[in-house]
């Protein structure tokens, strides 16, 4: 569907059930719009708001937690909005994908099929569910609990921690409630590292747990805490205005850094490479238009020269390492930074509940 400003055609208007609710697109005018929403066979399309060219509607979420609670309050409706997203174009096996009757049946428990593919399942069959292969499988606790925490855990831009969670769930046991969140964390985990668009990119390294938190980086530096007494270090890059990409690393010398760069950075697209005075960066003015701010010099803004973009989302992964989860250890750092950068990243997406269901 086109849109067009003064067809006063909107694509954001959703009546849901028996409410309403506000489903924003960021459309500009000329976009062509796909209906491809997961949820789209819920939604009834009203054309009759303005579209603002440029401008993204809104970012609150496309639904709320009364309407999530609502929709998906028993195992059958989560399980069909599961397989709407899963199979939207029919039902497929998981293990050799062959599609719903070509040798795979339904069977006659609700969202259950079977396989019966030479290579795949024979003749006994594969049986497989809605909740195979997905981080679903296995628990014994409701979709409709899963997708409360999920929601939870996209909601709260310093994060949730699993102590939260369980209070807000009453999962009789705590382990339950740190097992599902860290299944959700995974989910959100970006398989690579993706290269970042954007004109100006700030590159900045940040070390956490231990006192050395407080200490002014120089010291740091100096006493070398870096990967020593438990100090792990973390390396971000962040477009202004964009994406982050964020990794724990095992030092911060030059070629770490260096190669981190080169990974994340397009050279060809880039207008500006803003870093500290940090050595390992050094070489990346071979081949990056690279600036650096003396921090040990007092100077942390020079113009569009600065690293507050970056310093911001650490000091926010920060807060919410400290308020929300007191103590990440160095094992479970990655997955925290993945929940973080997922969350950054699709921080002006109504429909990041949605997202993180899909990567599950
Ligand atoms: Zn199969």
């Amino acid at each position: 569907m086109r849109v067009t400003a003064s067809a006063n055609c909107a694509i954001k208007k959703a009546l849901l059930g028996q409410g309403e609710v506000w489903f924003p697109f960021p459309c500009r005018e000329g976009d062509y719009v796909r209906l491809d929403t997961p949820a789209r066979n819920r939604y009834i399309w009203v054309m009759n708001e303005k579209v603002q060219a440029g401008k993204p509607l809104t970012t609150q979420p496309s639904l709320s937690l009364a309407e999530l609670k609502r929709l998906y309050s028993d195992e059958d409706s989560c399980k069909a909005l599961l397989r709407d997203m899963r199979w939207p174009d029919g039902v497929r096996c998981p293990r050799c994908n062959h599609a719903l009757g070509d040798r795979v049946y339904n069977l006659s428990r609700k969202f259950h099929w079977v396989c019966k593919n030479i290579e795949c399942g024979g003749r006994n069959g594969y049986r497989f569910s809605v909740i195979t292969k997905t981080v679903f499988e296995n628990t014994n606790y409701p979709l409709s609990t899963w997708f409360e925490v999920i929601y939870l855990m996209t909601q709260s831009r310093k994060g949730i921690s699993a102590l939260q969670i369980h209070r807000q769930i009453k999962s009789g046991d705590y382990r339950t409630a740190w097992y599902m969140v860290m299944r959700v964390r995974a989910a959100m985990k970006d398989p690579e590292l993706k290269k970042l668009l954007g004109d100006v990119i700030e590159v900045d390294e940040m070390y956490h747990g231990g006192k050395a938190e407080n200490m002014h980086r120089s010291k740091r530096r100096r006493l070398a805490l870096v990967g020593a007494k438990g100090k792990v270090a973390v390396i971000g890059a962040i477009a202004r205005k964009g994406n982050v990409v964020c990794r724990m690393v095992e030092n911060t010398d030059t070629p770490v850094l260096d190669s981190f760069v080169r990974r994340v950075v397009d050279k060809d697209k880039v207008e500006l490479v803003a870093t500290d005075e940090h050595s390992g960066y050094r070489l990346l003015k071979y081949g990056y238009p690279h600036e650096v701010v003396k921090h040990s010099a007092g100077e942390y803004v020079r113009g569009i020269v600065h690293t507050n973009t970056i310093e911001g989302f650490w000091s926010l992964f920060k807060r919410g390492v400290m308020g929300s989860f007191h103590h990440v250890s160095k094992a479970y750092l990655p997955l925290y930074l993945a929940e973080f950068q997922f969350r950054y990243n699709n921080r002006k997406d109504p429909d990041i509940f949605y997202k993180v269901l899909a990567g599950c």
